[in-house]
């Protein structure tokens, strides 16, 4: 009878401390504002990427209220050197973390600049539902109002909501959540920087806790068939800017360069000054694929608008900017070099 009791005892402390558990939140640290470190408390001259991990963990120590949390630091950058090998070493390390029991969320530290275009990518390459979510600053850490720690309280917060799951990579600036699909950042020096658009925020944080207005409908994380587990590195993809009287000269020179696609940022719908045009049409018969996206900063590219694709074998961005449009041709021609195949990919993300 005494033993049993024991047993009970011992049973009911142990439920109680798996209900008291907090998530486990693991950060992984690549550098950027967040990190960066100013001259001066008021100057705008700074280093981006100049704080390890631990010091972000240690200046926000609310965040323990919320979670268990964990850190590593990949790299420690300006986010204008992120590259193709550390997109690799990131989308492989989250994925390995999420894969096992210990970990309940990821939270990623960025620098702002190429932010939207990693949340983009580990939004098609990671292999999970748990919340991934980006975080950075736009001012540095030592910066009258550094918006670095209420925007890394703010990113635990919405790891540990429940409601964060299955939403693919999400960025959290400025109170706000953004789907990796549609954010951009906007704006060169303001905090509230980061905007989706005409989509708008998909949720913002308050007190500690991610509310949700809307979910992203296109195919992301554990619905996307793109894996680079295997991959070592990406098919070569660059981007040529439109503008009135644009010299053809890039596109040919990512063809010579034996590049495998190229997006065009064209004007308007997707549009090419002629001579470009031209170069595209001769890039696309030798087997480089041509994306058309705009410069715009709203709006889509519509497949056979004022260029007849279908005839060129061109794909439309549609809803992607040309930085995210290069993402997805990048990812797509590891699998494809079917023109009609890659048009659906934008369709379909
Ligand atoms: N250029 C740096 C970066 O993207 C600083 C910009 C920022 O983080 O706000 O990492």
């Amino acid at each position: 009878m005494k033993s049993l009791k024991i047993l009970f005892l011992t049973l009911a402390l142990l439920a109680g401390a798996l209900l008291e558990a907090k998530p486990r939140v693991h950060i992984i640290a690549t550098g950027g504002t967040i990190a960066g470190v100013a001259a001066s408390a008021s100057s705008s001259a700074y280093v981006a990427g100049q704080v390890g991990i631990q010091t972000l963990i240690d200046a926000v120590p609310q965040i323990l209220d919320l979670a268990e949390i964990s850190g590593e630091q990949l790299v420690n950058i300006g986010s204008q050197d992120m590259n193709d090998e550390v997109w690799l070493r990131l989308a492989k390390r989250i994925n390995e973390i999420l894969a096992s029991d210990r970990y309940d969320a990821v939270i990623v530290t960025h620098g702002t600049d190429t932010m939207e275009e990693t949340a983009y990518f580990l939004n098609l390459t990671v292999k999970s539902a748990k919340p991934v979510i980006l975080v950075g600053a736009m001012r540095p850490s030592n910066a009258i109002s550094a918006d670095g720690p209420v925007n890394l309280y703010n990113a635990v917060a919405a790891a540990v909501t429940p409601q964060s799951q299955g939403k693919g990579v999400i960025v959290c600036m400025n109170n706000q959540l953004l789907d990796a699909k549609t954010v951009i950042k906007t704006h060169t020096i303001n905090s509230d920087s980061f905007e989706g658009g005409p989509f708008g925020i998909i949720g913002y944080v308050h007190d500690g806790r991610a509310h949700y207005l809307q979910a992203p409908l296109n195919r992301h994380t554990v619905n996307s068939e793109f894996d680079v587990s295997n991959l070592t590195e990406f098919p070569k993809v660059g981007i040529v800017y439109g503008y009135a009287n644009a010299s053809p000269l890039p596109m040919k020179a990512f063809v010579e360069a034996g590049f495998d696609g190229v997006v065009l940022a064209g004007v308007g719908d997707g549009n090419f000054y002629k001579d470009v045009f031209d170069a595209a049409v001769e890039a696309q018969k030798q087997g480089v694929q041509i994306v058309r996206s705009s410069r715009c900063p709203t709006g889509p590219t519509c497949l056979n608008g004022e260029v007849d694709d279908s005839r060129y074998h061109f794909a439309a961005s549609l809803d992607l900017n040309p930085q995210k449009a290069r993402i997805l041709l990048m990812l797509a021609l590891t699998r494809t070099r079917d023109w009609r195949q890659i048009q659906k990919y934008f369709e379909e993300y």
